[in-house]
């Protein structure tokens, strides 16, 4: 589904990605960790094209985001990404947002848009708030309906950038349910979390970045209880 090689990005004189590869098959919930400042954001950002990088490749669904010949606005709708800080536009109530997108850029008419975004506000249990401005609503509320406008686009693969860290204590939980709910749907993703919990929890594959390098892949359970790298160790110390 996703195929990054060897890629390089740097800002100015700023090296941060240094030769990152991995494949990401299709269904595949990934966790990505590790400090801060380690590049997380930045290889997210590539594989939507948020950011181009310095050299390598991002493959998505075997086309290379590079190549004149892709059609850049036809990959990015197979990709949904939930930031820290939400995204919703503040003068569009709820509903506003969700059928936002599927009308303008998918062409979807009105009633279905709506009727797809009902069932998607369903899911995350917002159902009640449609007619409400974001103005109005906690964090763990924005978030999920954040979640939910991206589902509405129907992507193949959801990149979640730190989807909680905004987040008071007690809304996070809410959040990560509703990404866990996701996991078994098919949907391929890709989540930048500190959460390590919920990472060892959902994730198929951990992906451990420090200083721009992919340290260490594994499965949650080798991850966790057998880190093979130093860095991987003295990181996982920190955290848990
Ligand atoms: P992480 O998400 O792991 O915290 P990032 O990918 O956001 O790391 O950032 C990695 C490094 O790249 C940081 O030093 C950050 O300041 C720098 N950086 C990220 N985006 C930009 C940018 N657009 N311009 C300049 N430097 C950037
Ligand atoms: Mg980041």
């Amino acid at each position: 589904m996703i195929k990054v090689e060897n890629v390089y990005k740097s800002f100015g004189r700023l090296e941060v990605l240094r030769g990152i590869s991995t494949t990401i098959e299709k269904g595949e919930v990934v966790a990505l960790i590790g400090p801060s400042g380690s590049g997380k954001s930045t290889l997210l950002r590539c594989m939507n094209l948020l950011e181009t990088p310095t050299s390598g490749h991002v493959y998505v669904n075997g086309r290379d985001l590079a190549s004149p010949g892709t059609n850049i606005m036809e990959v990015r709708q197979q990709i949904g990404m939930v930031f820290q800080h939400f995204h919703l536009f503040p003068h569009k109530t709820v509903m506003e947002n969700m059928i936002y997108a599927p009308i303008t850029v998918k062409k979807v008419s009105k009633p279905q848009a709506t009727q797809k975004a009902m069932e998607l506000l369903e899911k995350v249990g917002l159902r009640e708030k449609v007619d409400v401005y974001p103005g109005k609503l906690s964090g763990g509320q924005k978030q999920r309906v954040a979640i939910a406008r991206s589902l509405a686009m129907e992507p193949q693969i959801m990149l979640f950038d730190e989807p909680t860290s905004a987040l008071d204590p007690e809304m996070v939980k809410e959040v990560l349910e509703v990404i866990k709910s996701l996991a078994h749907t098919g949907i391929t993703m890709v989540i930048v979390t500190h959460e390590m919990g919920f990472a060892r929890e959902v994730a198929d594959r951990i992906c451990f970045l420090d200083g721009g390098q992919l340290i260490e892949e594994a499965s949650p359970k080798e991850f966790f209880t057998n880190p093979k790298s130093e860095r991987t160790r003295q990181f996982l110390e920190k955290m848990l």
